[in-house]
């Protein structure tokens, strides 16, 4: 067996009949991106490829132009796999019980990650936290395989979780190894402004109303470096929305030009928050979600709040205070 995690994962694979793909609840660009670019290719070298997500639906509207989408939760799952693969998941938690129990009959449990270190819980974990996306590890992956079996379905899910986890190649994740392996997709023809503009720019006239209804009430802190947006049950309920609409609202209070950290606040259900840190600079966004349990990138990150609203609020507050205050003191 080698130490490298490429070519012992690709071993795996090669030797695997059945290959089931895990993605995380409220999957992202990138978690799709990556169990469809791994369908496609895992199908082209013969393997029976079953993908399964724990959201409903599974695969958001906004992300279903992607090639191949309906085959996502599409199988019987079968008894056992040969191997069992994560993809994006930071940790098990993000899988939930339910795929989480399934995960763990895999014969050959994998994970293909690029969140800031965590329990490993796979017995062979490829995680690059400095990877942009979890889809530019794959393109690497698949490339030592066999780069001639990418073709454009492939490219366009690779790109497109390159381009939901980089902002559009805006955020400080994105490196040149990022700009060239999205140069190289480019080269299947497929279309980057459609892309970018369905993926990040496009919103239905529902989430339009939503974040007129939750922006207008962003509480701010500390001289305006703390934002705060809250979603009440009755906004999602009034605008005919849930929570998988609030994706990219945050990054509009995070573009205010004084703020250091952003926050969403997102009630799930009775006492259920679905929580998000966005940051600039040097205030770390995972740093915030750790302290309840989540975790994420330096400058995203994301957990899970639970209590009486005022009372989760409160503590989220002081911990970006504190977390504010350890940065302007360094
Ligand atoms: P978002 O705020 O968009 O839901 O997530 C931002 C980042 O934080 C993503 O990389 C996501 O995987 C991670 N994240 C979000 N929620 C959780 C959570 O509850 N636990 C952990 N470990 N990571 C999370
Ligand atoms: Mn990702």
């Amino acid at each position: 067996m080698t130490n490298n995690p490429y070519l012992e994962i690709i071993e795996h694979l090669k030797k695997a009949n059945t290959v089931a793909i895990y993605m995380h609840i409220n999957p992202d660009g990138d978690c799709v991106g990556s169990s469809l670019a791994l369908y496609s290719f895992l199908s082209k070298v013969g393997k029976n490829v079953h993908c399964f997500s724990a959201s409903d639906p599974a695969v958001p509207k906004k992300l279903q132009f992607l090639p191949n989408s309906k085959v996502i939760n599409k199988f019987q799952a079968l008894n056992k796999y040969d191997v069992s693969l994560g993809v994006d998941v930071g940790d098990a938690g993000r899988l939930g019980d339910a795929l989480y129990k399934q995960y763990l009959k895999g014969q050959t449990k994998i994970v293909i990650d690029h969140h800031e270190e965590n329990k490993d819980f796979a017995d062979i974990t490829l995680r690059e936290n400095n990877a942009a996306a979890t889809t530019q590890i794959l393109y690497k992956l698949m490339s030592y395989w066999d780069k001639d079996l990418i073709d454009k379905d492939i490219a366009i899910a690779l790109y497109t979780g390159i381009v939901t986890d980089t902002g559009s190649f805006s955020f400080s994740n994105t490196s040149t190894e990022t700009h060239q392996i999205a140069s190289e997709l480019l080269k299947y023809g497929l279309d980057n402004a459609e892309i970018n503009r369905r993926v990040m720019k496009d919103v239905s006239y529902n989430v339009f109303n939503l974040r007129n209804r939750v922006l207008n009430n962003t509480k701010f802190y500390n001289d305006g470096k703390i934002g705060i947006i809250s979603y009440k049950l009755e906004d999602f309920e009034k605008t005919n929305t849930t929570e998988n609409d609030t994706e990219g609202t945050i990054n509009i209070v995070l573009n205010i030009d004084s703020i250091e950290i952003a926050v969403s606040i997102a009630e799930i259900a009775d006492k259920k928050y679905k929580i998000s840190f966005r940051t600039k600079h040097k205030v770390s966004a995972a740093a915030c979600a750790k302290t309840f349990g989540g975790g994420g990138h330096f400058h995203a990150a994301g957990c899970r709040g639970y209590g009486h609203f005022e009372d989760v609020y409160q503590k989220i507050l002081s911990v970006c205070q504190e977390m504010l205050d350890h940065y302007d003191a360094n």
